[in-house]
């Protein structure tokens, strides 16, 4: 059993963390919010004073921080990981955050001897919970290996999908796909509204043919056809408007800085922008579905 730090204990952070200590790992856990770790002391881990304490006598240390910003303070700031951890710590980044950020990291870990993991999950509130999270990962084949039954203790996979910053691409790109198709999932079923062909039909059609995707047969965002959906249960996250406007704000800056065209991706943004400013940053992104209909 392992020896592990962990920063960041929020919606995801506090369930990860618990299924590491039930797993029977040691923890250090701190977050910026002093309840958060408390929370998790009487789960049985030990709260750490800071960064560099919960660092202390770890293994690994993990993190689970809001975005780029946080993870690019606590890796790279002067009281940070990079600069407390000792050499051999293994430091797993789990944030979604832009590449870039994720690459720098990269870089000050590998000049400080210390090995760096981006390794961001999908599989959301209910998923760390149950671990059942994927964590898609970047860094080299060594480090991937060591964090293996960590990961195992969180998820059921964990993909290696190459070198430094490719977890993050992964994710994003999934995540734009994700977008993307569950906008084009939502206006087929208010045109088919429109047209009087019913809802269940079209899921019956459109499941069975070319039209079939995740956001579809896993996630309906009409209520009926997949029980387990957000829209049978009023919109309520699930993966929330916010986040998803997230991850596609990190896509279209990836695609901006390396040349990519993606224009469904920027309409799909500009959609879901629309739909959080009015205050809805905090239902299902199935929800968009309510929204299309008013505006159509
Ligand atoms: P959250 O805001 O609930 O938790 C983040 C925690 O980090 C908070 O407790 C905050 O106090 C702490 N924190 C912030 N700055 C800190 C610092 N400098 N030092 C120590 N602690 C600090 O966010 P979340 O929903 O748990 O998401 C975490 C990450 O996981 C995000 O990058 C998000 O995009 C990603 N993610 C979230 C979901 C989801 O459904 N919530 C799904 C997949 C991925």
């Amino acid at each position: 059993m392992a020896d592990i730090g962990f920063i960041g204990l929020g919606h995801m952070g506090a369930p990860m963390a618990r299924n590491l200590l039930k797993a029977g790992h040691r923890l250090r856990a701190y977050d910026a919010l002093p309840a958060a770790a408390a929370n998790l002391a009487e789960a049985g881990a030990a709260v750490a004073s800071g960064i560099a304490d919960a660092a202390r006598a770890s293994q690994i240390v993990i993190t689970m921080l809001p975005s780029g910003k946080e993870s690019r303070d606590v890796y790279l700031g002067a009281q940070g990981l990079i600069a407390m951890a000792a050499k051999g710590t293994l430091l797993i980044d789990c944030s979604t955050i832009d590449v870039a950020t994720a690459r720098d990291i990269h870089g000050a870990a590998a000049k400080a001897g210390l090995d760096f993991l981006d390794a961001p999950v999908s599989g959301g509130v209910a998923g760390a919970a149950a671990a059942a999270l994927t964590f898609m990962v970047g860094g080299n084949e060594n480090s991937f290996r060591q964090g293996e039954p960590i990961f195992k203790a969180m998820g059921k996979a964990a993909i290696h999908t190459g070198g430094p910053g490719n977890g993050q691409a992964a994710k994003i790109c999934n995540n734009l796909i994700l977008g993307i198709s569950m906008i084009g999932v939502c206006e087929a079923f208010v045109l088919a509204e429109r047209l009087g062909l019913p809802a269940a039909t079209l899921f019956d059609v459109a499941s069975r043919a070319s039209g079939q995707c995740w956001s579809l047969t896993s996630y309906c965002p009409v209520p009926g056809p997949v029980p387990s959906s957000p829209a049978n249960n009023a919109y309520r996250p699930g993966f929330s408007a916010a986040m998803m406007l997230k991850d596609l704000k990190l896509a279209g800056e990836a695609a901006a800085a390396s040349g990519a065209s993606t224009p469904l991706g920027a309409a799909a943004t500009s959609l879901y922008e629309r739909f959080v400013s009015g205050g809805k940053g905090g239902v299902d992104f199935s929800g968009i579905i309510e929204w299309l209909r008013k505006v159509a």
